[in-house]
């Protein structure tokens, strides 16, 4: 028996030693500096259908400057030694406060016409989390994630009840008037006039923000925000505030934060299941993320992506759509900001 772990050991350390490309790994991006052997952080801010040629070069431009702002302001954080928790709330407040980005700010219309958003964030140490859904006047939903986890005994919050507890732990609140932007309401209406000929879900672009960061205290966090799926109705909460669907974040294994069609996130449990690849499977973490993106989220017949890390600092990116606005740090520190499938 004694004999028989230590060859497993051996097997182990042997296969470890090899890349995570030789493993059978696909892309594998390794976010470790020489100057930071443990952090890392990656941002995204939504997937689906954004076909070559749809963004004006200033918009795009403008997308690409508001992800690496985002992302080196998580980074930024921690380089000084702020939590994986702090550099994940930095980052996304960022991205919410942007017109570009479906949370916060540049949130959707629901059917009805209102903006309903929903947020959720995950320690990696503790395995506490908060969520809240169904907000109107909260002008960072993250933020309040992070008070319903830190200052209250639940993890989810919703609609009246969790504004109410932002009021009383002194967070912004705003007008919803706040949220109008001239943007999202023509895509609503576009949406309208489709959804009214019976047009196919899909058409509707994602844009939600998340991100995941590695401290240099082997923590992870997850966390994720969104103004939901356009046009969706009245009362209707995607995967994003769903811990385990949208977001999770295990130091043992990885942090996720995922975009997409909520509804079928919802039903495979993303972001927990990729961690119970790791877990249960071993898998690296680019072979975890593959699986449940091109495999099963694929054969259910929903689209969107999602964003990991684990606990080495390799990071694991995969989406089914046609791009995913998303960012990270490379290997030399860098960063790299990426919205198409083909780059
Ligand atoms: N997953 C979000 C939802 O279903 C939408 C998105 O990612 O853009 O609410």
């Amino acid at each position: 028996m004694k004999k028989l772990s230590t060859l497993i050991f051996f097997a182990i350390f042997a296969i470890s030693g090899l890349s995570q490309k030789q493993r059978g790994g696909a892309e594998i991006k390794q976010l470790q500096s020489p100057q930071n052997p443990r952090i890392g952080f990656v941002v995204h801010g939504g997937a689906g259908v954004i076909p070559r040629g749809s963004l004006t070069p200033e918009k795009e431009a403008e997308y690409r400057q508001k992800l690496e702002e985002a992302l080196m302001a998580g980074y930024k954080a921690l380089q000084e030694g702020k939590s994986a928790l702090d550099a994940v709330e930095i980052a996304i407040r960022i991205l919410e406060d942007s017109p570009l980005f479906n949370a916060g700010k540049g949130a959707v219309f629901t059917a009805d016409g209102r903006v309903e958003l929903d947020a959720s964030i995950m320690d990696g140490k503790t395995l506490k989390a908060g969520a809240v859904a169904g907000i109107h006047t909260v002008k960072n939903p993250i933020s309040l994630a992070r008070v319903v986890m830190e200052k209250s005994p639940h993890v989810m919050l919703i609609g009246e009840g969790a504004e109410k507890f932002a009021v009383k732990n002194g967070l912004d609140i705003v007008d919803p008037k706040y949220f109008w932007t001239k943007e999202r309401w023509e895509q609503y209406e576009r949406v309208k006039k489709e959804r009214e000929k019976q047009a196919n879900q899909k058409t509707s672009k994602y844009g939600t923000v998340g991100a995941v960061a590695l401290d240099k205290y082997g923590n992870l966090a997850a966390g994720t925000s969104t103004g939901g799926m356009t046009y969706k109705m009245f009362g209707r909460v995607g995967d994003t505030p769903i811990i385990g669907a949208g977001t999770y974040a295990n130091n043992e294994t990885c942090a996720v934060s995922a975009t997409g069609w909520g509804e079928y996130f919802i039903r495979l449990g993303v972001a927990r299941d990729i961690s119970a690849l790791m877990e249960y499977r071993a898998l690296p973490i680019q072979q975890a993320v593959d699986l449940v993106i091109q495999q099963k989220l694929k054969k259910l017949g929903g689209d969107g992506g999602v964003i990991a890390i684990d606990k080495f600092g390799n990071i694991g990116i995969s989406f089914n759509t046609e791009g995913m606005y998303r960012a990270y740090i490379n290997s030399d520190g860098k960063p790299v900001v990426l919205i198409y499938k083909d780059e």
